[in-house]
Formats: structure tokens, sequence, C-alpha cells
């Protein structure tokens, strides 16, 4: 007869021992199981930090479910329905249940599989109740489901006004980044044994900048309420090649596998307002990330359904450019600082996706099939849930406008407000044709150029399509436009 009734199957997304199908787990009665399959850790080319990250968290909440009593069957397979199978065969064919998976991928597997599944909790909005909320909308605007989360999570407001008199504090946090800053400390981590395996099983040498467990998430958390949280809306949208993550929480990969939970992040910076410890500006604008961001991406995914990954309304057909794979690829400071930043550390934060690298595929015509791909591979906190509508709508507008009604294209002049990268830049940003014009300036108007009938109906795009009309040095920009696009290709530009 079987020792256990149940097998709970743990995703690598799913690490919490009180959420998921962990939450009705019993150590005397289920078999905890997670798979680590070749295919996960060979099946893409991954970034090797990332990796690590996830087999690492996966085997230390393994550890940690032993020692709250679980038995624990973490098995090394071929795919995850061999490793599955593999369990069955060793422990009889018991119920398997999961929680419901974060992705239409896996929740096809699962469903092949005969695997159960169990209402996620690993956000705050329901899929359901999110899908009313879009279903009610002409357009899906963020800042609206994210006033409807204040008052249903009653966060930051007296009934249903906002505390301080406003919902949201954006136009004081635009600040660029200061002159003479004092950026606060980062907390390292310390390797255990079970890093040091997994950083040798696969070849890599870990940086010490990411937790591989629940308490070291935690301790991230602590750090960035008490070092990060005072400072981080005014200076949200800066970006400074003086420190790499200003006042960014870092939680997002913690966030991602379940490590942390949203609840317990947003509690603690509220906690943090209500003792006078960080103004209104700065904790709205961190609470509008958890309760707003977050969970409108996550909503959007589920709700706009698996084919639109496979966006490509403005028809960009370039192959994924070699500066991507390579910092050195490219003589731009901001694209080889910003992606010598991943090679490092296989994170940046919202602005440089945004506004270098998404930017950049977007103004280039690069197929977001292929910069997807490659920003899912790279990134630390990377899921298909929130790489998807965040590459695919919000950075290269591929969409054909679902998500965000405006494309985010800029040209130099902007990057060189809102960052210090210029300075040492062999282009000027002020340039659009000439030997030393910056590249995102020149492909800035060239794509405008290049889709102005599509454009031409975007009431949104109307200033920018006049600056176009205004240019004289049209003929001249085209010209500089397609040497820019041969350099970048031929990886000398
Ligand atoms: C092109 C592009 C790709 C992105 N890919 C990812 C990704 O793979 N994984 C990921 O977690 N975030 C992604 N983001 C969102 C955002 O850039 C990261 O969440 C953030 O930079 C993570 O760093 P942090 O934890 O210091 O964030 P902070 O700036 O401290 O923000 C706090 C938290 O808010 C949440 N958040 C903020 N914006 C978003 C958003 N647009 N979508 C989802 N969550 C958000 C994150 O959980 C984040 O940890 C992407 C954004 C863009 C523009
Ligand atoms: S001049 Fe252009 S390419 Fe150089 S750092 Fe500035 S924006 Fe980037």
């Amino acid at each position: 007869m079987a020792k256990f009734e149940r097998i709970i199957l743990v995703a690598f997304d799913q690490l919490n021992l009180d959420r998921g199908a962990m939450r009705t787990a019993n150590p005397a009665t289920d078999l905890v199981v997670l798979i680590e399959s070749q295919r996960m850790l060979t099946g893409r080319n991954w970034h090797a930090e990332r990796l690590f990250f996830m087999v690492s968290s996966a085997r230390h909440f393994a550890q940690d479910a032993r020692e709250r009593g679980f038995t624990v069957d973490y098995r090394q397979a071929a795919t995850t329905p061999d490793g599955v199978r593999a369990v069955w065969a060793d422990h009889g064919q018991l119920p398997t249940i999961a929680a419901q998976p974060a992705s239409f991928e896996q929740a096809r597997q699962f469903e092949a599989l005969g695997v159960g599944t169990v209402e996620t909790d690993f956000f705050l909005t329901p899929r359901s109740l999110f899908a009313s909320w879009a279903d009610s909308q002409k357009s899906y605007v963020m800042e609206n489901f994210y006033r409807k989360q204040r008052v249903r999570l009653n966060l930051l407001v007296d009934g249903d006004k906002p505390v301080e008199g406003r919902w949201n504090f954006d136009e004081d946090n635009r600040l660029p980044p200061p002159k003479n800053y004092t950026w606060p400390p980062r907390l390292t981590h310390q390797r255990d044994q079970i890093d040091h395996d997994v950083a040798t099983q696969i070849g890599h040498k870990a940086t010490d900048l990411w937790a591989t467990t629940r308490a070291g998430a935690l301790k991230a958390l602590d750090h960035f309420i008490e070092h990060n949280l005072a400072g981080f809306g005014p200076l949200e949208d800066a970006s400074t090649n003086d420190d790499w993550s200003l006042h960014h929480s870092l939680l997002s990969p913690y966030l991602n596998v379940g490590l942390l939970h949203a609840s317990e992040v947003f509690d603690t910076a509220v906690a943090a307002y209500k003792r006078g410890e960080a103004p209104i500006q700065s904790v709205e604008a961190f609470v509008r990330q958890i309760i707003g961001w977050r969970e409108y991406i996550n909503g959007m995914y589920w709700y706009l359904g698996e084919g639109y990954k496979d966006g490509n309304g403005l028809a960009a057909t370039r192959k994924l450019l070699p500066l991507f794979t390579d910092s050195n690829k490219t003589k731009m400071k901001c694209v080889s600082g910003v992606v010598g930043d991943i090679e490092k550390r296989a994170w940046a934060h919202h602005i440089p996706r945004l506004m270098i690298l998404s930017n950049l595929a977007l103004i280039t015509g690069t197929n977001p099939q292929e910069f997807l791909d490659w920003m899912r591979e790279n990134f630390i906190d990377a899921s298909q849930w929130v790489m998807v509508p965040n590459v695919i709508g919000m950075g290269v507008h591929a969409d054909g406008g679902r998500l965000m009604t405006k494309p985010y294209a800029a040209g130099g002049a902007y990057i060189n407000r809102m960052t210090q990268y210029c300075k040492s830049c062999s282009y000027d940003p002020k340039l659009r044709v000439g030997e030393t014009a910056c590249p995102f300036t020149t492909l800035y108007w060239d794509f405008l150029d290049r889709h102005r009938e599509a454009f031409a109906k975007n009431h949104r795009m109307g200033q920018q399509l006049m600056g176009l009309n205004r240019l004289s040095d049209l003929p001249e920009l085209r010209l500089r436009a397609a040497s820019v696009l041969a350099g970048l290709e031929a990886g000398t530009i």
C-alpha cells in the first residue's frame, strides 16, 4: 500500500510553503515533488545566473519543506512529464495536484498529464475578476484598474478616496539622476553548499546579488524598505551609469518564483509609510508597481490569450542584432552599458528595459518574437506571463496598440535627458544625420517615417508626425538610417 495519499507537484515558480497547492499540504499524507528537468536546463540559451537562481531556489525550497516535516522527492529527469511518471512509478499513480500554472504552456502540460490544479494565490487578483474588469473597459488603461485595486485591497485609501488627496504622484516622480549623489549600499548574499553544488553543476560562477532562499528574500525586502523605499518615487524613471539599481527594489525575482508574496511586500511598505519613514510619493509609486502594474500585466497575459505573443503589428522582420548577445558589438554607450549590465547580473531596471532595449528593437524593426526570446532568456525575473505583455505590448508595440495606445519610441535627446551615457559616447544625441549622429535619433525619425501611414490615424502620434513633416533633411536622414542599420547588423555602429 502506498505510504502517501496525494502528490503535491511544486513548479519552480511556486516556491512557497504556505501558498499554491502547499497551502493544504499535510506532511503525514502528502508527498512533495519537484522536477528539475533537463529540458528546462538546456532547452533554451538561458543566462547562467538565471538558471543558477531558479535551480538553487528550488533546491533550497526542497530543504525548507523537509525541515517542515515533508517528504520531498526532488527528481532530475529529461522532461517534467518523464519526472512525474517516474515518481508515479515509484509511489503509485496517486492523485497529483499543483497550483494553477503561470503560463499557457505549463497549463497544457499539466492538463495532458492529468495533474489537477488549485486556484493560484500567487497573485492578488483572480483571473475571473480581472477578466470582468477588462470586459467592462473600452481600452485597458492600467491607471483605472489600479484605482479599483486600491479600493478593493483597502490600500492607501480612506473609504473610496486616496489618502493625501491624490491617486497618483507620477508628476513628482520624473527626476533625472542627481549629481554627486550617494546611492544606498546593496545587500549581498552568502553562498552555501547548495548554491555551490548548483553553480558547479551548471559551470557558473554565481554573483552574490540574488538570494536563493526565503530567508534571503525576506532580508532583501527589509533592505529595500530601510534603504530605498523613501527615495524610490522621485528617481523611479531615472537611469545612470553611476549605479545600476538606483532605488529599485530588486524584488522581482523573488516575487516571480514565490519566495515573496505581493501582499507581504506592500504590507511592509505601507507600514513604513504609517511609521513616517517614507513619503507618500514613494510609497504610492511602489504600491502602484505591485498592485497595479504587476497584477495588470498578469491579468492581461491571461485575458489576451495565448496567440497574443505572436503579434507583429508593425511587420518587423529584422533578425536579432549582434549587440544584444555581445555588448562589445556596439559603440553606443547606452546600449553597451545596459547589455553589459545584463551580461554581469541578468538584470536591468525598468527604464533600460524600455527606453534602451525595447526602444532599440522597436525603431530598428527587430522581429518581436526574436527579441522576446532574448529578453526571456537573459533576465533573472523573466517568466512568460510577464515578458509577453511587457515586450509585445509595452516594449515593441507589436500588438496593434491593444495594451498601449502609442509606441514607446524615443530618440537620443530623451535618453540624454534621463541618463548620463551620452557624455562619454562617440555619438551626439542632438544630431540625426552625419557620421556622428546618434543612432537612436536617426532611427527614431526613420521609424516614424516608415510607419507614418499606420500612425496617421492615431491622434496620440499627431505631434510626433507634425515634427516629422517639418524635417528638411529627410532624404539625407533616410540614407543615414540605412547605413546605421547596416552598421548595427555588422556590429560596427
Ligand atoms: C520590456 C520589459 C520587460 C520586462 N520584463 C519583466 C520580467 O520578465 N519580469 C518582471 O518581473 N518584470 C519585467 N518587467 C517589469 C519591470 O521592468 C521589472 O519588474 C522591474 O524592473 C524589476 O525590478 P525591481 O524588482 O527592482 O522593480 P521595482 O522598480 O522595484 O518595482 C517593484 C515591483 O513592481 C513590479 N512591476 C513593476 N512594473 C512591472 C511591469 N511592467 N510588469 C510586471 N511587474 C512590474 C515588479 O514585481 C517589481 O519587482 C519588464 C518591463 C519591460 C518594459
Ligand atoms: S548619444 Fe545616442 S547612442 Fe550614444 S549614449 Fe546617447 S543615446 Fe546612446
